[in-house]
């Protein structure tokens, strides 16, 4: 099924490692950097609701310690494509560097995050990827399309908070993995019912709890998270 294709494969057929270990630490401690901003740049078909930012903060603040705080900002700075339209590599690069805001203070992190329509050659089967280890790319016309419009919410947040999940080394992807959790066909992706490391899209899996609430998961499993817990 063409949107729960894999997440990651071309980065490992290009025979990476993962992340840097060193990046991990930078993401997960205080220090050097006390504050973490999450740039997003978005295309207007690919606008979010822009509530996520502060539940995606809540997330991220409850497995890194960045006591100056978690600030995620859009910016509407991309001319959307037609769906359907490929960008090469190259055309990706251009696109980062166009898009590009300034330096900021010493303290602070810097994450990106492309919200785009159209998707990225390679990339035609998934939902999202981690583009070099470090930029969260997001296919908004394939999330769109993978998620009944209730919980298209969910859907977006189940794959930004998979991709941040992979640049913070899971599974195994520059996080030591303390526990075989490791999805066996695809082991960056976790097998435990419930983490968003899983190697594919669920889908709406229950009606939620609360209404309007997750009906996908979204948080990391208790694997997921002993292995950052183990830094
Ligand atoms: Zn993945
Ligand atoms: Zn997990």
């Amino acid at each position: 099924m063409k949107h729960s294709g894999a997440w990651l494969a071309v980065a490992l057929l290009a025979g990476c490692r993962g992340v840097d270990p060193a990046a991990v630490e930078a993401l997960l401690r205080p220090e050097p950097y006390s504050r973490l901003v999450i740039e997003v740049d978005y295309s207007p078909r690919a606008a979010p609701d822009f509530a996520m930012g502060d539940v995606l903060a809540a997330r991220l603040g409850e497995v890194i310690d960045k006591p100056g705080g978690i600030e995620v900002v859009f910016s509407q700075s991309i001319e959307d494509v037609p769906r359907g339209t490929l960008r090469s590599g190259r055309e990706l690069e251009a696109l980062l560097a166009a898009t590009a805001d300034g330096p900021r203070d010493a303290r602070t992190l810097v994450l990106r995050t492309l919200l785009l329509s159209g998707s990225t050659a390679g990339y035609e089967d998934s939902l999202g990827t981690l583009w070099g280890d470090e930029v969260v790319l997001l296919f908004a016309d394939d999330i769109a399309a993978a998620c009944a419009e209730s919980s298209c919410f969910w859907a977006l947040h189940y794959v930004w908070l998979h991709e941040l999940g992979h640049r913070l080394g899971l599974v195994d992807y520059g996080t030591p993995a303390l526990s075989a959790h490791g999805d066996r066909d695809d082991p960056v992706h976790c097998v435990e019912a419930g983490c968003v490391m899983g190697a594919r899209y669920p889908g709406a899996q229950r009606v939620p709890a609360v209404p309007g609430g997750p009906d996908v998961p979204d948080r990391f499993g208790p694997a997921c998270l002993a292995d950052l817990a183990g830094w």
